[in-house]
């Protein structure tokens, strides 16, 4: 019985100083993640409650007794403070005293009025169930941070499972100091192996749980970095539209795709009339201005599947999949004439803004560089033909729409 005793005992430790090393390592891989410091002292503390109590197990000295039992609960009042922390909520600090001070008033009267150690062990297991079912309600609860959610059950469920047994422990304290039950040491007493059997491998889950919700967050948080970085490579700053690294990406796409499914692929080029002018009257603000308000009536207009993106300088395109040259001509005259009844507004003036519009429907086996040297050609006769008008190429000379 000695020997059960001892060994779920050392093994508990073991498995403490293996998950207090964790939780050392996590801090130090994580500085700043508001959890892990909490984990970090609670897995140390209660280690050294355990350590205090196994030397008054061997020197009966009874301040080692009080320490190591209040060191336990503090210990296991940080690890749940710390999940009150990780999730950004007002951490319950009253229950680290309230319940080592209750401990050590209680742990003091036990030695000096020479009380009942089952009774001690109730109060000490009750303190210690009662503990996690803040952190408990708080999980079950949590919804604000979808990546842990995974972890999160983890953690209840190894909390739940905790409690549960501390409690049961507590009961048998108080069955056996109710019915005055004989004294059993405590290596030889069941609710001991239940605690070192059944709670603390729970705890340990609980805290492994900790570990990976600190974990998926971060991982989740760099996915997130990783996106916007990517979404940054193929934006335009000033406007929001896609860049031209974004447009070729997706003709190259939509061409293949158009060759493959013989489907109709119109590509639009814009180029604001007379825009050099504007920079030159109203300087490049105003010009950044009128960039900004074109692109923006051109994205409302633009639908789902077309691809809105600045070419470079005053110029931008508008891939159009799925989409036959008579469609698109209605739709880019309706922007044409929008842009012109929209004038863009400027320290409290209003601008004109017009544009001048080359379309071209992809031909059978034309690829990336002829759709786009087509409508390139249809906005050069838009602007020689006196600009604020949209052109369709055409095999045949172009065409006025
Ligand atoms: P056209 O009617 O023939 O298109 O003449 P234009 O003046 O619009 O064309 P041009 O190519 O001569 O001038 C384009 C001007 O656009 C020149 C350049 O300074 C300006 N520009 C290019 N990029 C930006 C920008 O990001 N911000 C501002 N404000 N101006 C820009
Ligand atoms: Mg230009
Ligand atoms: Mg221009």
């Amino acid at each position: 019985m000695e020997q059960l005793y001892f060994s779920p005992m050392l093994l508990g430790i073991c498995l403490l100083v293996a998950i207090a090393l964790c939780a050392t390592a996590l801090f130090r891989t994580v500085p700043g993640e508001p959890g892990p410091g909490f984990w970090l002292a609670g897995c140390w503390s209660l280690i050294a409650g355990i350590v205090l109590f196994l030397i008054f197990v061997i020197t009966r000295n009874p301040v080692l007794n009080v320490l190591g039992n209040a060191l336990q609960l503090a210990g296991e009042a940080l690890f749940l403070l710390g999940i009150f922390r990780f999730f950004g909520r007002r951490v319950p600090w009253w229950t680290l005293p309230a319940s080592t001070g209750v401990m050590v008033l209680f742990n003091s009267w036990y030695w000096l009025a020479n009380g009942s150690s089952d009774l001690l062990m109730g109060v000490y297991s009750s303190i210690a169930g009662l503990l996690p079912l803040q952190a408990i309600m708080l999980l079950l609860h949590e919804s604000r941070d979808p990546a842990t959610r995974p972890a999160r059950l983890l953690v209840t469920v190894g909390l739940l499972i905790y409690s549960a047994v501390t409690l049961l422990r507590g009961i048998l304290g108080y069955r056996n100091w109710w019915l005055d039950a004989a004294y059993v040491q405590p290596y030889e007493s069941f609710s001991y192996l239940l605690s070192y059997n059944f709670a603390l491998p729970a705890l340990v889950l609980g805290f492994v749980g900790c570990c990976l919700m600190t974990t998926q967050r971060v991982l989740a948080r760099s996915q997130q970095l990783a996106a916007q970085l990517q979404e940054q490579t193929f934006r335009d700053p000033l406007t929001g539209a896609f860049n031209r690294r974004a447009f070729h990406r997706q003709l190259a796409d939509e061409v293949a795709r158009s060759e493959r499914y013989g489907r109709p692929l119109c590509l639009a080029i814009f180029d604001l009339d007379h825009f050099k002018q504007l920079n030159d009257q109203l300087g490049h603000q105003a010009g950044d201005h009128a960039l900004q308000h074109f692109a923006a009536l051109c994205q409302q207009q633009a639908r789902h599947s077309d691809l809105f993106a600045r070419f470079g300088g005053e110029e931008f395109v508008l891939l159009m999949p799925e989409t036959s040259a008579t469609q698109a001509s209605h739709s880019l005259e309706r922007l044409r004439q929008l842009v012109e009844a929209h004038p863009f507004q400027y320290r409290q003036q209003r601008y004109n803004l017009r544009v001048s519009i080359g379309l071209a429907q992809r031909q059978m086996s034309d690829n990336a560089d002829q759709l786009l040297r087509q409508a390139d050609l249809a906005l050069y006769q838009a602007k020689s033909q006196g600009r604020n008008q949209l052109q369709l190429w055409s095999a045949e000379p172009t065409v006025a729409y």
